[in-house]
């Protein structure tokens, strides 16, 4: 029997389900004749801020973007030192040195995610001003070590939740920990546009107007320029989707995506397939699927899933310190990064979104239960 390729995102089913709306927020945008920073932007920003529970977003072009603006609102710059994983979109990192600063790279755990077991010596031996812990997959990095290790150190904090939108460490949210949250909308998200965007959050107010000047050329007044800022703003048409078709379905939808993991957690099991669970207290967003496989059989793997119309990916195929760019960019590496390496080798992940079907679940499965290693 012939099947449709089981995608790792599928854009043309959304559209069936979102298109009557995305239509709709896209009239009302054009009709009122203004399309930079006004009530579709101001409107999604409450709705957000009020979904994720803290007080302030603010929107801007994009992730990276949200991360830089992020890091400059706390003070980061040119001689600080950021705290990162060599695990994760490029874009962590490139928004450090943005920023001026220098990233110091620091060992993953078992989960692919930041580990916080040295993160406080590393903070003292490497001299580093900032933490930005990824909070990858959609699983959550421990919340309460992240607040001790604010509080024991006075470090400074910026949370990517790029792929974490609704994720929770017991009763918190990622992102209300740090002093900065940053998020993408790009499609792939699990908050997606149909174009890109972007969004910082803050509790404290100050940090949240100066996020709204850096996005605008680093003005005050019309006219009047602080600072050096950018031209990173979320347009109003991305703003009205986000609002109107998106943002209403994000708890359904990552409802979804928890019981397709809890379907895979369940379901596959083959000793050549290792598949990282978070702890009891974390209630991952699934933004992806992750297992590990052995390094040399990895492409045998991903075209075994191929053959049966599964797609896969690898995030990420290299640590971020051994990218040709970091070459000419001033970076510290703490330890060995064997861990992260292997890790980079090792990675693929599984179809997770939420129009997959049930049959879909059941063929990616039943694809695990067949690989003979
Ligand atoms: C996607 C992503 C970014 C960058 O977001 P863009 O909107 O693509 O610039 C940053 N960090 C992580 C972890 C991401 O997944």
């Amino acid at each position: 029997m012939q099947h449709d390729t089981v995608l790792l995102n599928d854009f043309r089913r959304a559209w069936v389900d979102l298109g009557p709306a995305v239509l709709a927020a896209t009239e009302r945008v054009g009709a009122s004749g203004w399309y930079i920073l006004g009530e579709e932007v101001r409107d999604f920003e409450a709705a957000l801020a009020d979904f994720w529970g803290l007080p302030f977003a603010v929107g801007v072009g994009n992730g990276l973007d949200a991360l830089e603006i992020s890091l400059r609102c706390l003070g980061v710059g040119p001689g600080s030192r950021v705290l990162t994983t060599p695990i994760s979109a490029f874009a962590s990192t490139l928004a450090i040195c943005r920023a001026g600063a220098t990233p110091v790279f620091g060992e993953i755990d078992e989960l692919g995610l930041l580990d916080l077991a040295n993160a406080r010596k590393l903070i003292e031996q490497e001299r580093v001003d900032c933490l930005l812990p990824v909070h990858l997959y959609g699983h959550p990095i421990d919340l309460d070590h992240l607040d001790h290790i604010i509080e024991s150190t006075g470090v400074r904090m910026v949370e990517d939740c790029a792929q974490s939108i609704g994720a929770t460490w017991g009763d918190r949210a990622t992102g209300t920990v740090g002093h900065a949250a940053a998020t993408s909308f790009y499609p792939t998200k699990n908050l997606g546009a149909l174009g890109d965007g972007g969004a910082v959050l803050f509790t404290d107010s100050k940090m949240a107007d100066r996020a709204r000047r850096l996005r605008s050329y680093g003005e005050r007044e019309r006219y009047e320029h602080l600072e050096m800022g950018l031209n990173s703003r979320l347009d109003e048409l991305q703003a009205a989707i986000l609002k109107t078709a998106m943002l209403p379905h994000l708890a359904s939808w990552t409802a979804t995506r928890r019981a397709i993991a809890q379907q895979y957690l369940d379901g596959i099991d083959n000793e050549h397939i290792a598949v990282a669970r978070p702890p009891a207290a974390a209630r991952s967003a699934w933004h992806l699927f992750p297992v590990l496989v052995e390094p040399d059989r990895r492409p045998a793997f991903r075209a075994h899933l191929q053959q049966l119309g599964i797609a896969s990916g690898i995030h990420y195929p290299v640590a971020i310190p051994d990218q040709p760019a970091l070459l000419s960019t001033p970076a510290v590496t703490a330890g060995n990064l064997d861990r992260a390496r292997n890790w980079c080798a090792s990675e693929v992940s599984l179809p997770i979104h939420p129009w997959l079907t049930e049959g879909e679940v059941a063929r990616v499965i039943a694809a695990c239960a067949t690989w003979a290693g």
